[in-house]
């Protein structure tokens, strides 16, 4: 049982009123209580932060790169102990949560190194005994919120940047992962001088609003669904913050007529259903030119009924529940909507009937480009195949939704791979990999819908965190 508080300026900080956290495999066994934060907590996070900042810019990047460090080797020790009350709290497969939490001390080493690398230029100025050089300042004190899917790397792939490079954080990640952020983050705030490092913990609508709107926050970093983000962008937008969004996607894999048949269903397979389907770069569609579509789908289809659903505990489990009753609910209606607009499932389509919150790996087939199945971000195991008679066709279909995060193409012909990485309009492009591979130290984001425009992750995360000054010195 995990009692999480939230951390703020060094202290366990309790609310009066605590919420009851249930595990999505056993829905009526309590794990933990996490608080129900409001405008107060929000207030004295905020406050903490801005009494941090000063000593925290002033000790230096390399100050700050040998305290990540020492966090890392913290976390390093402790990643069983994450992995398991990350499948606990939200249903991944115990090997994928480890995956997680590995990724996790890797994301905050790679940014702890990042505090020995040069961070400006020098530019020739009018004046010959002039220095003109460029350098970075952070933000100030950032808000940071989180979905739950990535429990443990996506607060860490936000917070070990912000840190980095000077800024103080405060973060309020998901209701449905807070038991896990408030263990990882409580093993190493201590670390970090009083104020650095400060999580609250409650609802998005009433602790996650209050962070936006709070006047002492200079950006916001969010992770999270397309509607809450855009509420986020007007609210950042009228008052002048830095904003970062990172949201939906509706991924498509194409696999072209001379694709290696094997390798594409393994991968697909692997994009739509590892942690139930529940990432953004989840394969949702897979556009399969008509002259391999039988035999991609005679393969697909045998490979998801040979999928192992159980307990997220169980190391032989290929995908656990979704997180909660209401995500169960969201994407069974899709399931029934296509059923109902004709598609039948060629597998799947019905809950399983046990306990916890689990939906059989669903594969519709001869899904039209424009059915809500094809169109809108299910985040549940669910896939759609669309035929295509031509390449070109293939691209029309892709890029025909509203969002653009990560698409994937299977040829073993360059040239196809070529035209794909130039037409389609997603942030990543893929070829012979599965859609939602994702590496810490490469720009992550997406076009359209599916982000602000920036990027997060690698070297593009200082675009976020930090702000250009230019000096001029005359001897
Ligand atoms: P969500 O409902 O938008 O929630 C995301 C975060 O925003 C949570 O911490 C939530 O708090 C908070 N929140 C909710 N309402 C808010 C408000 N009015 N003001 C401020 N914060 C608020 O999304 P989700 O269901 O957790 O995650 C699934 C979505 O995230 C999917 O659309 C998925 O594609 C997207 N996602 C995108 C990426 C990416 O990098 N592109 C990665 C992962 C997930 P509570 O949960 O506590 O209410």
């Amino acid at each position: 049982m995990i009692e999480a508080q939230n951390l703020i300026g060094g202290q366990e900080v309790t609310t009066s009123q605590r919420m009851e956290v249930f595990s999505p495999s056993r829905p009526d066994e309590v794990i933990g209580h996490i608080p129900q934060s409001i405008g107060v907590e929000v207030d004295l996070a905020v406050q903490a932060a801005r009494d941090a900042l000063r000593a925290w810019k002033q000790l230096g990047p390399m100050g700050r790169s040998s305290l990540m460090f020492q966090a890392a080797a913290i976390l390093e020790q402790r990643v069983d102990e994450l992995a398991q009350l990350a499948s606990q709290e939200m249903g991944k497969p115990i090997g994928e949560a480890r995956g997680e939490a590995l990724r996790a001390v890797a994301i905050l080493r790679y940014y702890a190194g990042q505090g020995a690398y040069p961070v400006g230029d020098v530019i020739p100025a009018a004046n010959a005994t002039t220095l003109q050089y460029t350098t970075r300042e952070p933000l100030g004190v950032v808000g940071i919120i989180t979905p739950w899917n990535f429990p443990l790397a996506i607060p860490m792939w936000k917070v070990a940047p912000a840190l980095i490079y000077g800024n103080t954080v405060v973060i309020k990640p998901a209701e449905l992962s807070s038991l896990t952020a408030y263990r990882m983050f409580s093993l190493i705030q201590g670390l970090f001088p009083p104020g650095v490092l400060n999580v609250v913990i409650g609802r998005g609508a009433e602790a996650g609003a209050a962070l936006v709107q709070h006047p002492g926050i200079r950006g916001i970093s969010f992770t999270g669904s397309s509607q809450v983000g855009q509420g986020i962008a007007r609210a950042a937008a009228d008052r002048g913050v830095k904003y970062q969004l990172e949201m939906g996607g509706k991924n498509a894999v194409i696999v072209a007529d001379d694709a290696n048949i094997e390798q594409a269903v393994e991968l697909v397979v692997s994009g739509a259903m590892r942690s139930a389907g529940q990432k953004c770069t989840a394969t949702s569609r897979v556009i399969v030119l008509d002259g391999i579509h039988h035999a991609f789908r005679e393969a697909l289809t045998k490979r998801v009924k040979s999928l192992a659903v159980g307990d997220p505990l169980d190391a032989n489990t290929y995908l656990g529940p979704v997180v909660s009753a209401s995500q169960q609910k969201r994407v069974y209606t899709f399931i029934e909507h296509a059923q109902r607009e004709g598609y039948a499932a060629v597998t799947g389509g019905q809950l399983l009937d046990r306990p916890g919150y689990f939906i059989a790996p669903t594969v519709f087939d001869e899904v039209r480009p424009d059915a809500e199945i094809a169109q809108e971000e299910v985040f549940g195991p669910v896939v759609a195949i669309i035929p295509a008679a031509t390449l070109d066709e293939a691209i029309t279909i892709t890029n025909g939704v509203r969002y653009g995060l990560s698409a994937s193409v299977f040829t073993r012909n360059l040239t196809t791979a070529l035209k794909m990485v130039d037409e389609l309009e997603v942030g990543m492009v893929r070829v012979n990999e599965e859609t939602a591979g994702v590496e810490y130290q490469a720009p992550f984001g997406g076009m359209k819908a599916s982000s602000s425009h920036s990027r997060e992750q690698g070297l593009a995360a200082r675009e976020f965190y930090t702000e250009t000054k230019t000096v001029a010195i005359r001897a």
